[in-house]
């Protein structure tokens, strides 16, 4: 979506509007579609003019899909972010950005009166894409041994595990003891 700055009246302007998942993707690279998903996007924005200068906050919501790093299942992690961004012209930008530069605040450049939104939504999902996605905190992943899910299932080979080693302690105790 395209907000033309001239639009926006003395009031400021409320946008909301809805963003699909395969609009998302189009714009991911290979490796990252790879990676995750995103399910639909809302968003909710407020913009606001003072002569050049535009401001936007807003919050957006959606839920991220991707595997988890640990035990490998689909995971749904649901996002919520707020943001605010300060829009100049952009030939006035390198000028603006020294007067205004605090660091809550992300700086967006517009060209012909016309702000891209869409470049906004897909940046701020971005930023909440977690490096390493997990089902929960404390997942227990796989288990190194037979591969099978801790979390949900009970496998023996910690117990085994734990036997193969008190009986080679044993063994070497046991010609230890010959020694003497
Ligand atoms: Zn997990
Ligand atoms: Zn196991």
């Amino acid at each position: 979506m395209k907000i033309n700055i001239n639009n926006i009246p003395d009031e400021g302007l409320k946008i909301s509007l809805h963003k699909d998942g395969d609009w998302f993707r189009g714009l991911l690279t290979e490796k990252e579609k790879n990676d995750f998903s995103i399910e639909g996007i809302d968003v909710f924005c407020q913009a606001k003019r003072i002569r050049e200068t535009v401001f936007i906050d807003g919050s957006l919501e959606t839920t991220v899909a991707a595997t988890c790093c640990r035990c490998l299942e689909a995971t749904h992690l649901p996002v919520k972010t707020n943001f605010r961004y300060t829009f100049v012209p952009e030939e006035k930008a390198s000028k603006q950005e020294d007067e205004l530069s605090t660091e809550d605040l992300e700086y967006g450049y517009y060209q012909d009166d016309v702000i891209d939104l869409d470049n906004l939504i897909f940046e701020q999902v971005m930023l909440q894409i977690p490096i390493k996605v997990l089902c929960t905190d404390a997942c227990k992943g796989l288990c190194a041994h037979c591969g099978m899910n801790i979390n949900t299932a009970c496998c023996n080979c910690h117990a085994e595990f734990i036997d193969e080693r008190l009986a080679v302690l044993k063994k070497f105790s046991v010609v230890e003891n010959d020694k003497i």
